[in-house]
């Protein structure tokens, strides 16, 4: 029987990946040492991380004056680390409040004692929404925080918000290298790895480089700037997460890097999003023009059966779909290493129980 595994993060990765890490595992291009047992002073691994940066300079078309940073943590440091990076000047930034992980940050950001201004908040409609600006951006504001993709709510910005001249920092954790967005739209990017890149240790920090280096006294594990000069390798980053991430980034060049693969992510929501739409039993409540191409959340609006739905699921293989505990009823994610054929068993399985129960 054939898996699919739908889970939210950590998340299924290609199975190419998975297979060459398998291989190279006992002895990295014949050093005799497995890729989690080299030093990362040395010449291996220097090449590994190069790579991995180049290659995501080359498929985000990331320009020059960004940095490239290699972090741990999760995105939930970056929770911290961006308001005390870069907002230095007036300690305020504002936020769209899109939900769970944009509130986390708006507390991660109010703890190091910075004042944060909700711009506009979809929390009226339950977050089926997307919030939007409705009034020019205070431009006395050190950034604005925004959450490109809302991994339990299943909203996606495709448009981004204009905020003048004020910076917009983007979580990107999500949809990181699922959609194609344009890097210079924003002041600084942020994504843990283990949705769309690759195991979880590694979160990616993209960042213009006039924005850094204005913070006074940070902890050395949390200044962009220091990060930067030492490329990443101020201590000991995470070895195996960034080879993951490289294998990961060098099978997105062979898929016809981003514009192809949002091509197949769009593909795969439609199929889904479109049985769920003609549905009698099951539901998404997002409004189609916010929809997320990466998490779909649906329910039948009967607990009891959507764990049926749950348990049916996972003796056919389709594994992982329970949804976050704070919304309840189903949630496929669909990333990038999900295979259409996977989205397909997903909806032949959802149309038969569907036959059986109404
Ligand atoms: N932001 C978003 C949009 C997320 O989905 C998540 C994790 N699901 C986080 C932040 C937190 O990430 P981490 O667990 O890597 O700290």
């Amino acid at each position: 029987m054939s898996t699919y595994n739908f889970s939210a993060g950590p998340a299924v990765m290609p199975a190419s990946v998975i297979a060459q890490i398998q291989a190279e595992l006992p002895s990295m291009q014949g050093s005799g040492m497995s890729i989690m047992e080299i030093s990362h002073r040395s010449a291996l691994f220097d090449q590994i991380i190069n790579n991995a940066e180049q290659d995501l300079r080359d498929l985000m078309a990331i320009p020059d004056n960004y940095r490239v940073l290699f972090f741990q943590g999760g995105g939930t440091l970056q929770f911290t680390a961006a308001p005390l990076n870069l907002a230095t000047k007036h300690h305020n930034i504002g936020l769209l409040d899109s939900g769970h992980w944009a509130s986390r940050a708006a507390e991660e950001a109010r703890r190091v004692d910075t004042q944060v201004d909700i711009l506009a908040s979809a929390a009226a409609t339950h977050f089926t929404t997307l919030p939007t600006l409705t009034t020019p951006v205070d431009q006395t504001l050190d950034y604005v925080h925004l959450t490109t993709n809302n991994t339990i709510e299943g909203t996606m910005y495709t448009k981004l918000p204009q905020t003048g001249t004020v910076p917009l920092v983007a979580d990107m954790s999500s949809n990181f290298l699922g959609q194609t967005y344009d890097v210079s739209d924003f002041g600084m990017i942020f994504a843990g790895a283990q949705k769309n890149l690759g195991p979880a240790g590694l979160t990616i920090v993209i960042v213009r480089d006039d924005l850094i280096g204005h913070a006074q006294q940070l902890p050395s594990m949390l200044d962009y700037q220091l990060f930067a000069d030492k490329r990443s390798m101020f201590n000991t980053p995470p070895v195996f997460a960034i080879y993951a991430a490289g294998l990961v980034l060098k099978w997105l060049k062979q898929q016809g890097g981003l514009t192809a693969i949002q091509a197949q992510n769009e593909q795969k929501a439609a199929l889904l999003y479109d049985f769920l739409d003609q549905s009698t039993l099951f539901t998404n409540q997002v409004k189609p023009a916010d929809r997320s191409t990466m998490n779909v959340p649906f329910v039948t609006g009967n607990p009891t059966l959507d764990a049926q739905v749950i348990a049916g699921a996972t003796e056919q293989g389709l594994l992982n779909l329970k949804g976050h505990r704070l919304v309840g009823g189903m949630r496929a994610s669909l990333y990038n290493a999900m295979p259409i054929a996977g989205v397909q068993a997903l909806v032949d399985y959802l149309a038969t129980f569907e036959k059986a129960h109404t």
